[in-house]
């Protein structure tokens, strides 16, 4: 049997609505900007009914303001809603859950790196017009799912769980690592040389590039995308990866609760996915509605991160209208305290950012906080003593006279497995 057979018997059983909303995306990525709209609003007035009627939650939220479904009149209504937060969705799963009996629906759960951790019950129409976002942003690299993929995963495994994931691997034409020691690296290389594609968390995939680069291994030839989700892409990480296998690494953002937000096209633009996802930008602060999912209705939800979006006269090359997402800045919620005052963590974005640009001085970070009006940065890579000086320039013009600094250079960063985070306070 055929990868392609498997995959498909597979996806039929699991996700029956995948190849419809397939096509769907496939046909509504050639949409004006005006049509999306349209398309958004009518999802987003179906959704806002079905809640008010199905969602004990979202019917007292909504009776509290004194909103009926009939006021939501533009994608501008939306912000007649109330903004929910993650505590709030953790605190009242039971009511905000619109159960109907003999629905296919899967669990899902959200990873708790900052400690509360949300577990809901996705729809089989929500999970599978997700995975179709997903295979559309695959179309673009002329990327079939089930072609021949690495999967770089940052995991401890117990015996049962790599037997588990051994088979459903086997089963999606993927193999994966989990740990990129050198022998278990070197034993992958031959069959690096046929695959298709790669994803995973961007720091093991920068440092698988970094052994390829220093081992001098010819570039795989068959590699049409490599996809790098949940972490941070620091610039220096591109330089390696390109120089090791001759592709940029390309961007996905999203989360288990709102579904796939963005999806890099190959001009290099990250496109909203204005089908599945209604997107503001509120102070920078990301809401997002996710417009297709019935069974844990989440609206106008904080996600947690800075966003920057491009505005509407912004056009990519690619020809897609579907609002482009600038940047993903930082996450939210972190304070940095100084001697006197308190700061943003997204200052650290922007001192690093400002390096490359204009410094061209492309580091990896990480910045420790243990202590009031004291910050411990670690940076990967070796500095001069000019470098060193620019670096501290660049702090200062940020945090002026009102914080100790120390600054590491040559540490080991993006080699931790865990969940990398740019900054960590114990405060
Ligand atoms: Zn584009």
């Amino acid at each position: 049997m055929s990868y392609k057979l498997i995959f498909k018997i597979g996806q039929n059983f699991r996700n029956p609505s995948l190849t419809k909303n397939y096509l769907f995306l496939k046909e509504s990525e050639h949409w004006s900007l005006e049509k999306l709209k349209a398309y958004q609003l009518l999802k987003l007035q179906e959704l806002v009914a079905f809640s008010y009627h199905h969602s004990s939650y979202y019917k007292t939220a909504f009776d509290a303001i004194g909103l009926k479904p009939s006021d939501i009149e533009s994608l501008e209504d939306i912000k007649k809603l109330p903004i929910v937060s993650k505590q709030e969705l953790i605190q009242y799963a039971t009511e905000i859950h619109t159960f109907k009996k003999g629905n296919k629906k899967f669990k899902a759960s959200t990873s708790g790196t900052s400690g509360s951790s949300l577990t809901f019950w996705k729809d089989e129409h929500a999970d599978s017009f997700n995975r179709a976002s997903i295979f559309r942003g695959y179309s673009w690299y002329d990327v079939q799912p089930w072609e021949r993929n690495l999967y770089f995963w940052g995991f401890q495994f117990s015996v049962f769980s790599k037997l588990k994931y051994g088979i459903l691997d086997a089963l999606q034409n993927r193999f994966r690592i989990f740990s990129y020691q050198e022998n278990s690296l070197k034993r992958m290389i031959p069959k690096l040389k046929k695959v298709s594609f790669m994803h995973g968390y961007s720091s093991m995939i920068y440092e698988v590039a970094k052994l390829y680069n220093q081992w001098q291994l010819e570039k795989p030839t068959q590699l049409k995308m490599i996809k790098g989700t949940s972490e941070k892409v620091f610039p220096a990480y591109q330089h390696e990866i390109e120089k090791a296998f001759g592709l940029k690494m390309i961007n996905e953002y999203g989360a288990a609760e709102s579904g796939i937000i963005a999806f890099e096209c190959p001009k290099g633009s990250m496109h909203i996915n204005m089908e599945g996802v209604l997107v503001e930008a509120i102070n920078n602060e990301i809401l997002v509605t996710n417009l297709q999912q019935t069974s844990f209705p989440i609206l106008r939800y904080q996600l947690g991160d800075y966003i920057a979006l491009g505005d509407a006269s912004e056009h990519c090359t690619c020809g897609m209208q579907h609002t482009i997402l600038k940047e993903v800045t930082g996450r939210i919620g972190k304070v940095v305290h100084g001697i006197e005052e308190q700061y943003p963590s997204l200052y650290f974005y922007y001192i690093f950012k400002n390096l490359g640009q204009q410094q061209q001085l492309y580091l990896n970070y990480q910045v420790q906080q243990h202590t009031k009006g004291t910050l411990l940065f670690l940076i990967e890579q070796a500095l001069t003593d000019l470098q060193l000086a620019l670096v501290k320039k660049e702090i200062t013009s940020y945090f002026k006279n009102d914080m100790h600094v120390e600054i590491k250079s040559k540490q080991v960063i993006s080699a931790n497995l865990k969940k990398q985070e740019s900054f960590i306070s114990t405060i």
